[in-house]
């Protein structure tokens, strides 16, 4: 398949509407998301299938709705951002009981902020995952937003935080990063970007309350864009609509960027074998040379990773790679010293 015929979605994953913690009704989150130009959201109010039940996933002018939760264990942790499912799966289960139920389902499951790590207050523990030891989950949350804020604050820095939430957001946990490489050595692990907002509001010095990241400010950081085939249109039928938005998230042709350093609409990673043309997801046998292109669409700093290694770094808009080497190619690009693209990787493996 050649590159133009793949559709470009760029949307938000893992939010929270006031079925759950997140303070607006998800028709309203879907008006603020369309005047931001995002097309598609996939919400997860925490250990509930209400809203999808009640029928408010569809079209919202532009916006795609998809509805799934966030499931966690009976001590709060081990969050798992679990779509695709009709039944609701049960509450105060260990992470191996719903990671087998979402399976079950025929679901897609996500470990959410996995290495989240704040401690900024009693009031706001992190959740971290411990139950690495499961092995059928289907993607990471390579980058939560609120985590990342959350991480970084301090008494001392919080009011700057709250004014500039945007600023905040600078790099993924490179714990996490690590952790995804590895997996993507043996089985296809998909990376996306999750914003968890809820936009609450956090009490400062006990006196005042403020909201942090408001859905319009959130929906201007970290975005997931998706490569879709067939195109999805609105107004298509919603399940056809959803199983070509699902057949890009599974196969991992997806990446993640931090919209506040630019829009990267149009970035491109791909490897080609001979005639063929693959996009960032695939898992690839080496029959001959593989030429790993990337393109971005303005000049910044792209790092070509393999098995977490940087083999190629370069200030430019196109870098091109030839190799015959096995491993777990992946693509990182920063602006102003921050992070601003994280690509799904290329596996190359041997015939
Ligand atoms: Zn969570
Ligand atoms: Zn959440």
């Amino acid at each position: 398949m050649h590159k133009t015929d793949y559709q470009e979605l760029i949307g938000a994953i893992h939010l929270h509407s006031d079925y759950s913690d997140g303070t607006l009704p998800i028709p309203e989150i879907a008006a603020i998301a369309s005047e931001k130009e995002l097309d598609f959201l996939m919400f997860s109010d925490h250990n509930t299938l209400a809203p999808k039940h009640e029928s408010l996933e569809g079209w919202y002018g532009h916006v795609l709705v998809l509805i799934g939760c966030e499931l966690n264990d009976p001590d709060e942790r081990n969050h798992y951002l679990a779509f695709r499912i009709d039944k609701e799966i049960p509450k105060n289960q260990s992470p191996e009981a719903y990671v087998k139920q979402v399976k079950e389902a025929g679901g897609f499951g996500i470990i959410a902020h996995p290495a989240e790590k704040r401690n900024f207050s009693d009031a706001y523990p992190p959740y971290p995952w411990t139950a690495w030891h499961v092995n059928e989950f289907d993607g990471i949350e390579i980058w939560n937003q609120l985590s990342e804020w959350m991480e970084g604050v301090t008494r001392r820095n919080i009011a700057w935080r709250i004014l500039h939430p945007l600023r905040s957001i600078r790099f993924p946990v490179w714990e996490t990063l690590d952790r995804w490489d590895q997996l993507n050595r043996s089985r296809r692990v998909v990376g996306i970007g999750g914003i968890d907002v809820h936009a609450h509001r956090v009490r400062l010095w006990k006196i005042i309350s403020v909201e942090i990241y408001p859905y319009k400010v959130q929906f201007k950081s970290i975005r997931t864009h998706f490569l879709v085939y067939p195109p999805v249109t609105p107004g298509l039928d919603f399940h056809e609509s959803e199983f070509r938005v699902f057949d890009a998230l599974t196969q991992g042709r997806c990446f993640i960027s931090n919209f506040a350093l630019g829009n990267a609409r149009g970035f491109q990673f791909q490897a080609i074998q001979g005639e063929m043309m693959m996009p960032m997801g695939s898992r690839i046998e080496i029959q001959q040379p593989i030429r790993l292109r990337t393109w971005i669409p303005r000049k910044a700093h792209i790092r070509l990773l393999r098995n977490g290694a940087v083999i190629r770094e370069d200030k430019a808009v196109q870098i091109d790679y030839k190799t015959d080497l096995p491993g777990v190619y992946r693509i990182e690009v920063f602006r102003k010293r921050r992070g601003w693209i994280y690509s799904n990787p290329i596996v190359l493996m041997k015939p």
